[in-house]
């Protein structure tokens, strides 16, 4: 399957609430979310009318999956390597996800959006413990330093998005230090503290199945 390069408010739109792909626009009132909350297409108003099980289960999935961006085969492969883990499949599953490299820029504010950060990493800007990482799902572990690489110290992008870092919300699970351009994954989260409005429990009765 292909990497979705349509419009991203239409992936909101389509899941009912904002899954916050397109970086600054979200935290405004330009958000399409604000403006049209239903479904996009002709008959979007009048589409949701029936909810099964299956697709209340499904819909939660794929809000998760396009929050952070993984295809889907990559998704499951996730899903199946949390499931072998100890623990709660669900928290397991979103640890997985908060760990890879593309989220942790994000979460540090070096991008504004997981798009951004991804892009960014492709372009080689990132390095992580002074090796160059351009592998968007690289997983970080705790203890891990993310940074610019010297050569991308001054990039616009990042500059821009490290001003706002704060006022789009921190996780307690990084720190960064704004001066050098470089954050640090601390530990690994609790579910209380990953700010994402998902209900596991659903995605895992889905692929339990
Ligand atoms: Fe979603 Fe952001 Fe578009 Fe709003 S602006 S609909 S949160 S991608």
């Amino acid at each position: 399957m292909a990497r979705y390069t349509g419009p991203v408010c239409k992936l909101c739109r389509r899941e009912g609430t904002k899954l916050f792909l397109k970086g600054d626009r979200c935290h405004s009132d330009r958000c399409a979310i604000e403006k049209r909350n239903y479904p996009p297409g002709e008959h979007g108003r009048s589409r949701f009318s029936r909810r099964s099980n299956y697709r209340v289960q499904l819909r939660e999935k794929q809000k998760l999956r396009r929050m952070y961006q993984v295809l889907e085969r990559q998704f499951r492969n996730y899903f199946k390597r949390a499931a072998k883990m100890k623990g709660v499949t669900g928290e397991n599953l979103l640890r997985l996800l908060e760990s890879r490299l593309d989220n942790m820029v994000f979460r540090m504010g070096f991008a504004p959006s997981r798009a951004t950060a991804r892009q960014l990493i492709l372009h080689n800007h990132f390095e992580v413990n002074g090796r160059k990482v351009n592998i968007p799902s690289f997983k970080v572990t705790p203890g891990d330093r993310v940074s610019l690489r010297e050569k991308s110290k001054n990039l616009l992008v990042t500059e821009e998005a490290l001003k706002a870092y704060g006022s789009r919300g921190t996780v307690p699970y990084v720190s960064v230090d704004v001066s050098k351009k470089e954050g640090t994954y601390i530990e690994e989260p609790t579910r209380d503290v990953i700010p994402v409005p998902i209900e596991m429990n659903l995605i895992v009765e889905l692929y339990s199945k």
